[in-house]
């Protein structure tokens, strides 16, 4: 098995300015975004009950592949499996080389490019600006918990569904 070295960069380097011009287009547009995440949020928790009844393991793999196109196009989404873009200013945290979740490592170069990847913005940077553009962007102050690696490629939209409706749910008096 081979033994994971210290330091892997989790992204690719950035092959042209024109890749992530969708991803900095979604930064810009962080107030646009967290409104349409929002009015999403709710219409999969409306659906909570039908996705229930279907099976939410039985959705998990189309659910995931729409999610993938979706996010992946606005947002070079990972697919982590725990979305924290509401509170990352619509900057997708695992694009940073260095995985970071929670604020920028002390390489940022002073023009806010990527210790790591020279021609790349920080994505904290990046994440920064968003958040001030943003209703909820004060959530960037918030911690973000360790990455649970076991979510890898799940779908957050139906994690956030399902937390979100089993929330909202009475609680059930015993009998
Ligand atoms: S935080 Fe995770 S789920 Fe959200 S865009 Fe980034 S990789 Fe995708």
């Amino acid at each position: 098995m081979r033994t994971p070295a210290a330091f892997e960069p989790s992204a690719r380097p950035p092959r042209d300015g024109k890749r992530f011009a969708l991803r900095f287009w979604a930064i810009r547009h962080a107030r646009g975004m967290e409104t349409l995440y929002a009015l999403v949020e709710r219409a999969l928790v409306g659906l909570a009950p039908l996705f229930a009844r279907i099976g939410w393991e039985r959705l998990e793999k189309p659910v995931a592949s729409v999610e993938k196109l979706v996010k992946g196009t606005l947002f070079d989404c990972k697919m982590c499996g725990q979305c924290a873009l509401s509170s990352t200013g619509m900057s997708c945290p695992m694009n940073c080389p260095k995985g970071l979740r929670n604020g920028p490592c002390g390489g940022v170069r002073s023009n806010g490019n990527c210790e790591v990847y020279a021609e790349m913005p920080c994505v904290w940077v990046k994440a920064y600006e968003g958040s001030r553009a943003m209703a909820g962007g004060a959530a960037i102050g918030t911690p973000q918990p360790a990455v649970d690696h076991r979510l890898k490629g799940r779908s957050s939209w139906l994690a956030v569904a399902r937390e979100k409706s089993a929330a909202a749910a009475p609680a059930k008096v015993p009998a």
